[in-house]
């Protein structure tokens, strides 16, 4: 049977860096306030489809069910350059006739011609990152937009007729409430999406926020509110008829997003662009993860990537820790060792797992304890 795989491509400039971003995002060069100008839009693109003409030949064989724009902010790129990549894709691998293609949007780059241009390189479905709806957390999140941006880039998107939309949110802030995380929450998908995204708030070392925090100087979220949150916003959305299909991620019907699952259920997928990971098998088990150079000036000048080795049995235990992030859960199949079967006599005592045959998955009740119960198992 052909291999179903996804192709994500990274764009790495942003009008600003987030104070919680860890992901490999920069700003663009030019002197301050150049914005998108700044960007090599034709040369970004060359340097990609230079790399997808070397990696192609290693993805022979593979269905492309999905193709992910991914950031820092493509919607920044110059459209025109963002569809000669799509169709640079299209030419040379064998991509499904209904392929899911999606690109990251902030509300500050996405507007109804752009949303209309994209349409027209071949985009299906936008994720846009709204991350709140109220102005004074969006200030505390340093996000360029504020709540009117957020929904007049939505709106732009529904008149510009994009079939699928789906918006981010970030729970979890100080002093943010259960309620309010829930009604955030109901006031996005009230504004006609068909699949949300919801992030708790994490504070990375490395960011500003982190070294904040190192300081103590950053108020952080009472633990217990957080986890409140996470269940109001899962009985909200619930409610109002999406799935939670993976433990960050609703679904109306028919609109879960077919890049990630790729990801969560173990799917290879080729990487292009500055930073990008990308993961392909060389047998049934083993497998090569490589990643990009993480600095835009080193990948367009044709940095080498680096490369890391994923045999069977680490195969096995990403695939376990991804699965049991989705609701459908994972299919053990070789991975059940003697030690895994001992530690799943301790979860399923505990209610933390559910096991129907070889499929193994964690039932919403216990989501809560979701990387305790993986690393169980690790
Ligand atoms: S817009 Fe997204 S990728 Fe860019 S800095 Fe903010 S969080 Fe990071």
């Amino acid at each position: 049977m052909q291999r179903s795989a996804g192709v994500y491509v990274h764009f790495p400039y942003c009008l600003a860096k987030c104070p919680y971003c860890d992901f490999a995002s920069y700003v663009p060069p030019g002197p301050p306030g150049t914005g998108a100008k700044g960007i090599d839009h034709a040369g970004y693109a060359d340097a990609v489809l230079r790399e997808l003409a070397a990696r192609a030949p290693s993805f022979e064989g593979r269905r492309i069910e999905s193709v992910f724009f991914g950031g820092g902010t493509p919607s920044l790129w110059e459209p025109r350059e963002l569809g000669r990549v799509l169709a640079g894709i299209c030419a040379s691998l064998d991509v499904s006739p209904d392929v899911e293609v999606t690109v990251e949007c902030n509300p500050t780059s996405l507007d109804e011609e752009r949303a209309r241009a994209l349409l027209a390189a071949g985009v299906g479905r936008l994720s846009i990152g709204v991350q709140s709806l109220d102005d004074a957390r969006l200030r505390t999140l340093g996000r360029l937009h504020d709540a009117s941006g957020a929904r007049r880039a939505l709106e732009d998107a529904r008149r510009a007729g994009v079939p699928r939309v789906s918006g981010d949110l970030i729970f979890g802030l100080p002093e943010q409430s259960p309620e309010q995380a829930r009604d955030e929450a109901l006031a996005l998908v009230d504004l006609g999406l068909s699949h949300v995204s919801a992030y708790q708030l994490t504070i990375e070392p490395g960011t500003r926020f982190g070294e904040l925090a190192r300081r103590g100087r950053l108020p952080l979220a009472d633990e217990g509110a957080v986890a409140e949150s996470f269940l109001a916003i899962d009985e909200a959305l619930g409610a109002r008829g999406l799935a939670h299909y993976e433990i960050s991620n609703y679904a109306r019907p028919g609109e879960q997003a077919r890049h990630n699952l790729g990801y969560w259920r173990g799917d290879e997928y080729l990487g292009l662009g500055t930073a990008a990971y990308g993961f392909v098998l060389e047998g049934e088990d083993d497998g090569v993860r490589y990643r990009n150079d993480p600095l835009p000036d080193r990948y367009l000048a044709g940095a080498p990537d680096t490369r890391e080795p994923i045999d069977g049995a680490a195969r096995a235990r990403e695939r376990i820790m991804l699965g049991l992030r989705m609701a459908e859960g994972v299919d053990l199949g070789r991975a059940l060792t003697p030690e895994r079967e001992r530690a799943l006599g301790w979860l399923e005592g505990r209610g933390r797992v559910v096991r129907e045959g070889m499929r193994l998955r964690i039932p919403p009740s216990a989501w809560l304890w979701t990387d305790d119960t993986a690393a169980r198992l690790f």
